[in-house]
């Protein structure tokens, strides 16, 4: 059994009702436990300007799938939530990515673990920091240090719960 911290985004259609579809769907699946879920935060589309904000929260589950097993639980969820793979940056209904799997480390192609963004972007650090302020990269580096090197970058701001 794992604890998995996954990174919820939506920036089209319902936001608010993707994030909460993705958390009943994951709460849904035999195997899966949802333990805890952050705020939901806002932020400044990147890459792309002229879309809705993005959405952003972090759901703890713990699960005794496979880190593959899971990539293709949560693409699952992402299909059936209207998801279209188009451009990379571009507006999505529901975006959910592993971003940290306590004590596993995965880089084989099509899944990497840690997410290789988790350290870049103050939209999923601070919903991470928030459901796990004690949460480190593999090599010991504590998150929290992560993001204060990241200064101001991306505005963010609490919206309310899942
Ligand atoms: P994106 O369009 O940003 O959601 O990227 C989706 C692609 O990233 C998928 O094809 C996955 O195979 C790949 N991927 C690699 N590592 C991860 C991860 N940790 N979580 C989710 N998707 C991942």
């Amino acid at each position: 059994m794992s604890t998995a911290y996954l990174g919820l985004g939506s920036n089209q259609g319902d936001r608010l009702a993707f994030l909460r579809a993705a958390v009943s769907g994951l709460a849904g699946e035999d195997g899966v436990t949802v333990v805890a879920t952050s705020s939901v935060y806002r932020s400044e589309p990147v890459g792309f300007t002229g879309q809705l904000e993005f959405l952003n929260a972090v759901v703890v589950v713990d699960t005794g799938l496979s880190p593959r097993d899971l990539l293709e639980l949560v693409q699952r969820i992402e299909d059936s939530n209207g998801r279209r793979r188009r451009r990379r940056w571009g507006p999505r209904t529901l975006d959910v990515d592993i971003l940290l799997i306590d004590g596993v480390e995965v880089d084989e192609t099509g899944l990497t673990v840690p997410h290789p963004r988790l350290t870049e972007r103050r939209f999923v650090l601070e919903p991470m920091l928030e459901v796990a302020p004690d949460a480190s990269l593999p090599d010991g580096t504590p998150l929290r240090e992560v993001r204060d090197g990241i200064g101001n970058g991306h505005a963010v701001r609490m919206e309310g719960g899942l």
